[in-house]
């Protein structure tokens, strides 16, 4: 099964990408784990990027599809994957249809969990106590949230188009979201 996870930050992507990728046995793919971890390990990639990500801002399409495309071709992607993070605006939704399809191996599904913003602020004001994110300061936050609705909220639109995206209400505890992300794939 080869998933795509949509939301805006704080949407709780990661924490249902992580459970279904258990669930379902594939691996959980995170373009923002990816580029964390290589701002941790100051390679040239995380060395260009941190600045990028603590403003807030996208990393360019080139350096974020390059570290995809790797990813892509580990042996652990052949039974599926769940994608989270990424596609972030229409460029990289072309350029992942272009991959995926030169690989054989399309989207079967786009799921949007759905959230009001102003929970989000919330959310995210309590897990950068929690975890010390340094792109979870508020400002930081309202700006990632004003780059989601300019920028990723159309690749919602381009997943509609091609009839695979299925949207699930984000409020409520972690395993309701969850049985309603499980619901929607089941129905498939
Ligand atoms: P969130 O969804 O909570 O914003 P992520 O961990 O997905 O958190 O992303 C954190 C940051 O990493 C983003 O604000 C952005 O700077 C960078 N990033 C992650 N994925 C991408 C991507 N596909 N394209 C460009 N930048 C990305």
């Amino acid at each position: 099964m080869r998933i795509v996870i949509l939301g805006a930050p704080g949407s709780g992507k990661g924490t249902q990408a992580t459970i279904l990728s258990e669930r379902y046995n594939i691996p959980h793919i995170s373009t923002g784990d990816l580029l964390r971890a290589a701002v941790k390990a100051k390679t040239e990639l995380g060395l260009k990027a941190k600045s990028v990500m603590d403003a807030g801002e996208l990393v360019s399409d080139e350096l974020v599809l390059g570290m995809l495309r790797e990813r892509l071709q580990a042996d652990d992607v052949a039974g599926g994957f769940i994608l989270d993070g990424f596609p972030r605006n229409l460029v990289q939704a072309e350029a992942l249809d272009a991959l995926l399809a030169e690989m054989e191996q399309p989207v079967d599904e786009a799921v949007q969990i759905e959230i009001d913003p102003e929970v989000i602020v919330g959310r995210l004001a309590k897990r950068a106590e929690e975890e010390g994110r340094s792109d979870d300061t508020e400002e930081t936050v309202r700006n990632r949230i004003r780059v989601y609705e300019e920028q990723t909220a159309p690749v919602v639109g381009f997943y509609g188009d091609q009839e695979k995206l299925s949207q699930v209400f984000g409020v409520g505890t972690v395993e309701e979201v969850n049985a309603r992300i499980v619901g929607v794939l089941a129905d498939r």
